[in-house]
């Protein structure tokens, strides 16, 4: 009985202990904070009281918001650039849509120009290239050109005398190109480049009221003709005025009224650029009748570029105008600017005014030197 009493007594003690120990291991649920006191579940060492607290501590898929990894312990997910995704169809949900295809972009091959579009593969970033204007070959480099843009190798083919663009198929016996659509409208019957260039004259003394008395010839040449006229091969010019005179043989004098005046022009130019050419070199008549002793190739260059950017603003050809500014010939391009910059205030007035004191002070020159 009395061992008995002991065993009773060492039981009692013993459970008592272990109830301690139980209590004091209790647990708090990470993430609703009760105490467990029966099953949990681990996750990253932490304990969780159901499978609800589980849940809320796993890592949620960064498309759809489900928990990653349901009923596993340690939650199995796709993890890309930070985020999380529970499985491959939520992580193409993430991806940019291929900017050709529309399928998700794995790759995400970015061009250099708009990096907000992506694509999933080589083929469809070519797609997003900009093809050449002749060959439509895609491009990664391009040569443009008058906001076209060509492969190199087109980029070479001979130019349209015209429009100035590479790939002019027709060749002309001069050796100059055209393209087929400045072809369909260039002038090239004599009838009717005499007549734009009678309308051209009529033009210039109607809207600048600037004309001449002289009496001038006007001659549709190719560029052979033209070439030998001025013993010019490389000729920067599609036109030429001429004002020639007999001179007495003995005294050097000019003979009266022996003056022949002529303005050739190269055939098979477009209207506009026509129009641009026959009032630059009637510009140079203008000159020689108003101005004589004003001389100089970049005053005379830059009056007629002047005059004829004048003349094209009137007929909508300001593009033309442009061109001017960069023409490869130095001097025409200075020339210009220079005349822009005297038209700054009150345009042709102040432009007249100039040549007018220009005149003025070579002949005063001119006089000086005789008397010396
Ligand atoms: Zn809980
Ligand atoms: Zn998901
Ligand atoms: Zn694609
Ligand atoms: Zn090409
Ligand atoms: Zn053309
Ligand atoms: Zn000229």
């Amino acid at each position: 009985m009395k061992k008995l009493f002991l065993s009773l007594l060492i039981f009692i003690l013993l459970a008592f202990l272990s109830a301690s120990v139980l209590l004091a291991q209790n647990r708090i649920c990470a993430n609703c904070g009760k105490t467990i006191t029966k099953n949990f579940l681990e996750y990253n060492s932490q304990p969780y009281c159901s499978q609800k607290c589980f849940e809320a501590a796993l890592p949620k898929c960064s498309v759809c918001g489900k928990s990653v990894g349901e009923g596993t312990k340690q939650g199995e997910f796709l993890k890309h650039n930070g985020k999380i995704f529970c499985s491959d169809k939520c992580f193409e949900r993430s991806l940019p849509k291929c900017a050709a295809c529309g399928k998700p972009a794995k790759k995400q091959i970015r061009s250099t120009d708009d990096a907000s579009k992506a694509y999933c593969s080589q083929e469809c970033y070519q797609t997003s290239l900009p093809k050449c204007e002749l060959c439509q070959k895609s491009l990664n480099g391009w040569k443009e050109m008058a906001g076209h843009i060509y492969c190199n190798d087109c980029a070479a083919l001979p130019k349209c005398l015209d429009c100035r663009l590479p790939g002019a198929s027709i060749e002309l016996p001069d050796g100059r190109h055209i393209c087929q659509t400045c072809e369909k409208t260039a002038v090239i019957s004599r009838d009717q480049a005499q007549r734009l260039f009678e309308q051209v004259r009529g033009d210039i003394e109607k809207h600048l009221g600037l004309t001449t008395d002289h009496r001038i010839t006007f001659q549709l040449v190719d560029a052979r003709e033209l070439g030998r006229i001025t013993g010019v091969t490389v000729f920067s010019e599609q036109g030429l005025y001429s004002h020639k005179w007999k001179t007495y043989q003995t005294a050097k004098t000019k003979v009266p009224d022996s003056d022949t005046f002529v303005i050739y022009i190269l055939s098979h130019l477009t209207p506009k650029y026509f129009y641009n050419i026959a009032a630059h070199e009637l510009a140079h008549d203008i000159h020689d009748a108003l101005y004589p002793n004003a001389k100089g190739k970049e005053l005379e260059e830059g009056f007629a570029e002047y005059i004829s950017s004048l003349m094209n603003a009137y007929w909508g050809n300001d593009s033309l105008n442009l061109e001017k500014l960069h023409n490869q010939e130095k001097i025409y391009a200075q020339g210009y600017q220079k005349f822009l910059k005297i038209a700054e205030k009150n345009g042709l007035s102040d432009v007249l005014a100039y040549m007018e004191k220009q005149n003025q002070t070579s002949k005063s020159k001119a006089i000086k030197k005789k008397t010396k």
